[in-house]
């Protein structure tokens, strides 16, 4: 059944029952035989709807009243009608001064009527309900009754609040009564609890009254700490939204509901991107603020079956149920990043961030929720890694870090102390002679169960933590211990090193280079170092002061990567930098693309008139060599010279080349080329 038609169901049972009750009792006993006790519950009763707790599951989610214990009271000691009639009245009363819908306001009365009609039946039919109305003495029989009379409102109430729950969430029913029932039973099962208590006072004498709202009080109070408790121990404090704990409770429930109904499910992860800017440039309570209107946003976005939680940090995950092929979960994703990247306007200014998204689908990528959401996390990284965007996960050689990012930086850090991370180097060739005349470093993990890892699966998440500090410099000593013993062997070869980010904001990082040359007593004109333009842009002044250190120590600085970063030209020309490395994307297409083309020979132009060398990175044939030959590019780099090599087989290969004819071996590569 669907949600409206369960929905309009109850309505109409519960208009059926009002009307039932009203036609077929005589209403001017209202009372009954306690008149006084009546309206000072009736009273308590409308008061208490109109000033429900709050219980914020979903964002407009679920709310206790402490009415039941006056309604249950009043079920047992006034006619049956009168007091499903005066519960129903309050519930709409109070949800209609809250500004419910009318549907939720009319369904939340009926359904109240129909759990108090199921308690008026148990004692209609066990032979008590007279004997309870008249005051008899209290006896065990009685009191039975009134713990089936309870049960019956409790279980009921449950049920019909579960329904439309798993209706709304379109999740299982049995999944949803097992996870609500707990709150239900501290809250409305312990208030229906002392209903009978508060009849044998009323019954006794109505000066206890007071102790009454005393006691309802502390027991109100209890159900509010006990709702706020769970809602902390699931939600996350700043946004509001379902924690990690309850998200993957929910995933579990998605994927059991998706498997019995051969249905698929999404796992989408989502980091921010520059997030760490904001908080670092404009202060963490606007970090905040970010934070928690996108979290509105996205979880506003989706469906009601569907979730969207905070997992930390930056870090969202949304589930979406019941979805649609790749395509469409792809597009999905894609509106959520238009979403998160519409500006969010905090105070008297706009704060504009990105998002990488990685998608995993049930049961395509995985069967379990653990699984599903470290595919997420791998194809998030991979957007990540590309700068944003959104990725479904592939079944890739990335499957191999599928084991989590988590395990493989604390394994990282056992590689660098085992000397598990080895140095490739790639030769760098001049167009104009051939002459190999340096390489560069690039480094690799031999993993001892994963294999070999390449830098890109593996750096950019170790420059999120301490650990990039400790790679560079271990490249750094080894590139240059490399290098001298080229230089004792007669080749003279110049090494290049690549920097993170990190490094440039390090200002004792100068010194460090200084001492690692000193150490093996190269000159500091063999060390080049490699820097991107982003990774100056995140911080330029003091990016600015590294590089010019370096610079006075003799050292050559190339921007790597370039024509792929964020810099304007105005940046260029103040960077103290000598080489420009030209991104292999560009170079790599320009002997097919005219528009590749294009780029390369004008970034060739600026480097020249600037006064800088150039390098041309990821030259794959002869037909690009040539091309970057006329245009007067200085070096060359690429797997047509050569792939990435052990230290060994790049001088074995020099050598024999050197021997054959004089030439480096590029010149026997081109002409067979
Ligand atoms: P990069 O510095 O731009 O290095 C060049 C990358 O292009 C290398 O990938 C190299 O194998 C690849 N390449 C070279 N020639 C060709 C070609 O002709 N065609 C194609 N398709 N690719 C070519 P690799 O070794 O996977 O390195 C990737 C990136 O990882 C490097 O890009 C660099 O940014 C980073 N990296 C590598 N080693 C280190 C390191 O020791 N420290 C730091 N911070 N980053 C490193
Ligand atoms: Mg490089
Ligand atoms: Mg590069």
């Amino acid at each position: 059944m669907g949600l409206w038609a369960y929905v309009w169901t109850v309505i109409a049972a519960g208009a059926g029952l009002a009307a039932w009750v009203v036609l077929t009792e005589d209403l001017r006993s209202i009372a009954g035989p306690y008149p006084a006790a009546f309206w000072t519950f009736a009273v308590l009763l409308t008061l208490l709807e109109l000033r429900p707790v709050k219980w914020l599951r979903r964002q407009d989610g679920g709310e206790v009243t402490a009415s039941w214990a006056y309604a249950c009271a009043l079920l047992l000691l006034s006619p049956s009608n009168v007091a499903i009639l005066c519960m129903g009245a309050a519930s709409l009363l109070g949800d209609l001064t809250q500004r419910k819908p009318l549907s939720r306001a009319l369904f939340n009365a009926s359904q109240v009527s129909l759990s108090l009609g199921c308690g008026a039946l148990a004692l209609t039919v066990l032979p008590y309900r007279e004997t309870l109305i008249s005051g008899e003495i209290l006896t065990v029989g009685y009191v039975a009754a009134m713990i089936v009379a309870g049960a019956a409102i409790f279980l009921s109430n449950s049920v019909l609040t579960c329904l439309v729950l798993a209706l709304y969430e379109q999740t299982p029913v049995w999944s949803t009564l097992r996870r609500t029932i707990g709150v239900n039973a501290s809250t409305d099962g312990m208030l229906l609890a002392i209903a009978p208590i508060f009849v044998a006072i009323a019954q006794r004498s109505l000066v206890l009254v007071p102790l009454l709202l005393v006691t309802s009080y502390a027991v109100y109070n209890s159900a509010r700490l006990a709702l706020s408790r769970q809602h902390e121990a699931l939600h996350d404090a700043l946004t509001g939204l379902p924690n990690r704990r309850l998200f993957d409770d929910q995933a579990a429930s998605a994927l059991s509901d998706a498997r019995r109904r051969g249905r698929r499910a999404a796992v989408i992860l989502m980091d921010l991107d520059g997030f760490k800017g904001i908080n670092d440039r404009l202060g963490h309570h606007i970090g905040d603020r970010v934070l928690q209107v996108l979290g509105k946003r996205l979880s506003e976005s989706v469906r009601g079956s569907d979730v969207v939680a905070r997992l930390g940090g930056d870090e969202f995950a949304i589930l979406l149920r019941n979805v649609g092929d790749d395509a469409a979960v792809h597009a999905a994703a894609n509106s959520l990043r238009q979403l998160v990247e519409q500006p969010c306007h905090i105070e008297s200014f706009s704060v504009t961030v990105g998002g990488s998204f990685g998608i995993a689908l049930y049961p395509d990528h995985g069967s379990e929720p653990q699984a599903l959401t470290q595919h997420a996390d791998v194809a998030m990284y991979t957007a990540k890694h590309a700068g944003g965007g959104v990725v479904t996960y592939r079944n890739h050689t990335r499957d191999r870090l599928g084991h989590g990012r988590l395990s493989l930086l604390s394994e990282l850090r056992r590689g660098i102390d085992h000397h598990e991370l080895i140095l490739n180097y790639q030769p760098k060739v001049t167009l104009a002679d051939r002459k190999v005349v340096g390489a560069e470093a690039l480094l690799r993990w031999e993993h001892p169960t994963l294999g070999l890892i390449p830098p890109g699966d593996f750096i950019q998440l170790a420059e999120h933590t301490d650990l990039a500090g400790p790679i560079t410099d271990y490249v750094l000593h080894k590139a240059l211990a490399q290098c001298a013993q080229w230089h004792r062997q007669g080749l003279e070869l110049s090494v290049a090193v690549n920097l993170s980010a990190g490094n440039l904001h390090d200002l004792r990082f100068p010194k460090a280079v200084a001492q690692a040359l000193e150490e093996v007593g190269l000159d500091p004109a063999w060390l080049e170092l490699e820097i991107t333009e982003n990774t100056v842009m995140a911080d330029p002044t003091r990016s600015m002061t590294v590089l010019s250190e370096l610079r006075d120590l003799g050292v050559t600085l190339a921007i790597d990567d370039f024509g792929t970063g964020y810099s304007s030209l105005a940046n260029l020309r103040d960077l103290p930098v000598h080489v420009i490395k030209i991104d292999r994307s560009f170079v790599g297409t320009m002997a097919t693309n005219t528009g590749d083309a294009t780029i390369v020979r004008s970034i060739l132009e600026l480097a020249h008139n600037l006064g800088m060398r150039t390098v041309a990175e990821g030259v794959e044939n002869a037909e690009t060599w040539r091309m970057l030959a006329d245009l007067g590019c200085h070096v060359v780099q690429g797997y047509f010279i050569g792939r990435p090599m052990a230290a060994g087989d790049l001088v074995e290969r020099l050598t024999v080349m050197q021997q054959a004819d004089g030439f480096e071996f590029v010149a026997r590569r081109t002409t067979a080329a």
